[in-house]
Parts: structure tokens; C-alpha cells; sequence
């Protein structure tokens, strides 16, 4: 009976010890990681090569610029995968909303559940990285996908919106308006469907130190005309459908913005000049 209690006990401070470790490794899982703007989490950034030797010959990108991209696209987060695209994208919606709304959020995460986010109108055309999957509950959020054959999931096509005018406090895209025959048109929709004082936050593909947007390809008279060779963005060619680039965008994008009416602003990264958020916003 005693060495049945001395065995008890033996196991019970077994049980505490390893309970006391468990929680030490929990307590220091991603200390001096700053936390994932979109899970919120202290997790790690994970980098896997994404780029092509194809589509940087294509795009005629420097190996710096390259490399730049291959961070931009490659490297995710632990554990919720967002890349540093989709990272900086989500602090920009935050900071966007918390100076509207004066609050103080600090990831997507938990700001998608709040009720003062959740009234917002929100126009996901073609989901944003991997930043849907906190935006997707959202009471107030419009997600299409150009060409979806899901029956939940609706089309929009950014040169002809669904949406009646002024409409969306934010419109939401990312890597998507090089892939539209029409860049100007689609501009205007979004400007057209945005409330007065709304906001498009997006990104784009911009190599910065290239001061002209180049025209890949274009649609006339209902064909599909190419001025230089098909490039896609997505994956290598030959492993599944694509996107064809229509443009390659240099630093006159942003006068294109303002043409249409839009104020543009851009968050900027200190250290990889790949990683620029565009916050354009309808004035009138
Ligand atoms: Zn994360």
C-alpha cells in the first residue's frame, strides 16, 4: 500500500514538473518575434523561393529586385501563412481603421471580430492572400472571384462592377490589377463603387526604380492581343492555368491613381523596397 502511494506521489510530481515545463515552452514560443499583423501570434517567418528563372527574365528584374520579390511573395508566417505582402497589407487596413474609428487594434485577426469593424461595407474582389481567411466572416463583406464557378461565391469583373455607386467604406485587392485588360477602367469602377471618403487599400507589383508602366498585353476588339511574350504570375508555366500580365507597373502608377480622382498614399518598408501598400482614397 505504501509503495503504491510513494508510486502516486511519484507520478503526480511527474505530472507537475512536466506541466511547469510545458507551460515555460509556451510562455517562450516566439519571444522577440514581433507579433503576425494578421494571426496576431509570435510566430516565425518561414522563406521558400517562389520565384521563377522564367518570369525574372520576362519581368528583366536585377537580381536585387528579384530577390526583393522572392522575400515579398516567399516569406510566410509560421502559422497562418501570410506572406510579408499579405503582413503589411493587414497593418495597413488596421492602422487605416483605427484612425477612423479611433481604436486600437493590432491584427487583422482580432479587429475582423469586432463589432465597430464589423459594420463596415467591404469589397473583397478576389480574395487577399491569405488575409480572407479572417476576413470571411465578416457580416458586411462582398468576396467575388473573377470567373468563379462556385454558386457561393460570386464573380465581379473590375471593369464592370455589380455595385450600385458609392456603396464600399473599403475595397480590398491584392496582385490583381495587373491581370485586368483595362487598368484605367477598373480604376474608375473601384472609385465609382468607394463611399466619398472610402478607401481602396491594395497591392500591386511595382518595380520602383522603373519609371514607366509596360503594357504586356490588351484586349482589342474583343481579342486578346500580345505585345510581348505571355507572362503569367501565379506558378511555372505548364503546372496549372495562370495569369497573364497585361501590365508591369513602374512608378507612373501612382499618377494613373490620381487621374482617376484618388489621393494615394503609400506605406513603404524600411528595409525591402518590393513591400509598398497603395491606401487611395475618394475625396468627393
Ligand atoms: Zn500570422
Amino acid at each position: 500500500m505504501n509503495n503504491f502511494r510513494t508510486y502516486l506521489l511519484a507520478v503526480f510530481r511527474n505530472v507537475k514538473r512536466l506541466g511547469r515545463k510545458i507551460r515555460i515552452q509556451i510562455y517562450s514560443f516566439g519571444k522577440g518575434i514581433d507579433p503576425c499583423p494578421a494571426c496576431g501570434l509570435r510566430a516565425k517567418l518561414i522563406h521558400t523561393s517562389v520565384l521563377w528563372p522564367e518570369l525574372i527574365n520576362e519581368w528583366g528584374l536585377s537580381p536585387i529586385w528579384a530577390d526583393w520579390f522572392d522575400k515579398r511573395e516567399g516569406s510566410k508566417c509560421e502559422y497562418c501563412c501570410s506572406s510579408l505582402r499579405d503582413r503589411q497589407l493587414a497593418e495597413t487596413i488596421i492602422n487605416a481603421i483605427n484612425t477612423k474609428e479611433g481604436t486600437n487594434f493590432s491584427s487583422l485577426n482580432k479587429l475582423c471580430v469586432a463589432p465597430i469593424a464589423r459594420k463596415l461595407m467591404i469589397a473583397e474582389i478576389n480574395s487577399v492572400g491569405n488575409l480572407h481567411q479572417f476576413l470571411r466572416d465578416m457580416p458586411e463583406l462582398y468576396y467575388s472571384e473573377f470567373g468563379s464557378e462556385f454558386p457561393e461565391v460570386p464573380s465581379e469583373d473590375l471593369t464592370s462592377l455589380s455595385y450600385v455607386d458609392s456603396t464600399f467604406d473599403l475595397v480590398l485587392t491584392s496582385e490583381t490589377l495587373e491581370h485586368v485588360p483595362d487598368v484605367e477602367l477598373a480604376l474608375k469602377e473601384i472609385y465609382r463603387v468607394l463611399k466619398p471618403g472610402g478607401m481602396h487599400i491594395f497591392t500591386v507589383p511595382v518595380v520602383w526604380d522603373k519609371s514607366l508602366t509596360r503594357r504586356r498585353a490588351s484586349i482589342q476588339e474583343g481579342q486578346l492581343v500580345h505585345h510581348l511574350s505571355p507572362s503569367y504570375h501565379g506558378s511555372p508555366q505548364g503546372e496549372k492555368p495562370d495569369f497573364l500580365v497585361f501590365y508591369e507597373f513602374g512608378a507612373d502608377f501612382v499618377e494613373q491613381c490620381q487621374k482617376v480622382g484618388f489621393t494615394v498614399d503609400l506605406v513603404r518598408d524600411n528595409e525591402n523596397p518590393s513591400l509598398v501598400t497603395f491606401v487611395t482614397q475618394r475625396t468627393r
